[in-house]
């Protein structure tokens, strides 16, 4: 079975985070492993707390993977702190290239900051990724650009990719209408587009459609057929969430 690594916080409820990204590696049929780098409690109230785990403490997790067995994909999401950035780069250049996949996470979506530290320090870990995701707010938080049309969409992409992304897909979910996502790849642009399924307060989808792009491409998927694959697959997760009685409903 390939290993899907997963790099993020943990979200206890299991809504987004390393908890969800495991449901997504299985649904791939992929082995997920699970590097933490920040604690949060959340619930029906948002993230009442974080804390990032020390760096130290976070390459020792991720050397345990790395040399324990062999990585098809890596997913990176919630970071916590920048301070991060240096020792996983370092730590994932010293293994065999694989494709990566970079979620900015820089808030939840009930308005918690989730990562402090200057924005630019995520620079080198974007260089290392195969593909960036972010949503718009993070591409307008990443780029400095004021983001409305498609056309400051595509200008704000080509800054990221300028900054070093090889790949950037900027997801349409926070946008007014169908959600578009849209996928430059250096060369050209790619829309992808799908009805809206109309549910309120589903946790971790971005999470989820990030770590689905990762779990294709460690599958071997071209980038396009990656994204095009992982979006189908979220529209239909989408169409089964579940609640458990609080606020938020969940991808299955
Ligand atoms: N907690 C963790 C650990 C996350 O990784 C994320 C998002 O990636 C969140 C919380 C926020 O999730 P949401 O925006 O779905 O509330």
């Amino acid at each position: 079975m390939r290993v899907l690594l997963c790099i993020g916080g943990l979200d206890p409820t299991g809504g987004a985070g390393l908890l969800a990204d495991a449901r997504t590696a299985w649904h791939h049929e992929m082995h997920p492993a699970g590097v933490v780098t920040a604690l949060t409690a959340q619930g029906n109230k948002g993230v009442t707390w974080w804390e990032p785990v020390d760096p130290a403490k976070v390459v020792e997790q991720l050397s345990g993977v790395l040399f324990g067995s062999p990585v098809a994909a890596v997913k990176v999401g919630m970071l916590g702190t920048t301070a991060l950035v240096e020792p996983l780069v370092e730590g994932l250049r010293r293994s065999t290239q694989m494709p990566l996949v970079l979620d900015p996470v820089l808030g939840a979506s009930s308005g918690e900051s989730l990562l402090t530290g200057p924005l630019s320090d995520l620079v080198p870990l974007m260089r290392l990724a195969t593909l960036v995701t972010p949503n718009r707010p993070e591409l307008a938080a990443l780029t400095g650009r004021e983001i409305n049309t498609m056309a400051d969409v595509q200008g704000a992409a080509k800054d990221l990719r300028d900054a070093g992304a090889q790949a950037v897909l900027v997801k349409g979910g926070h946008a007014e209408g169908p959600p578009v996502d849209v996928l430059f790849d250096g060369i050209r642009f790619y829309e992808f587009a799908a009805s809206r399924v109309e549910v309120q307060n589903v946790r971790g989808t971005g999470c989820a459609l990030a770590t689905a792009v990762a779990c294709r491409l460690g599958l071997g998927n071209a980038l396009p057929e990656a994204v095009s694959a992982a979006k189908a697959y979220l529209t239909q997760r989408l169409e089964h969430t579940y609640d458990l009685g609080g606020r938020h409903r969940y991808l299955p």
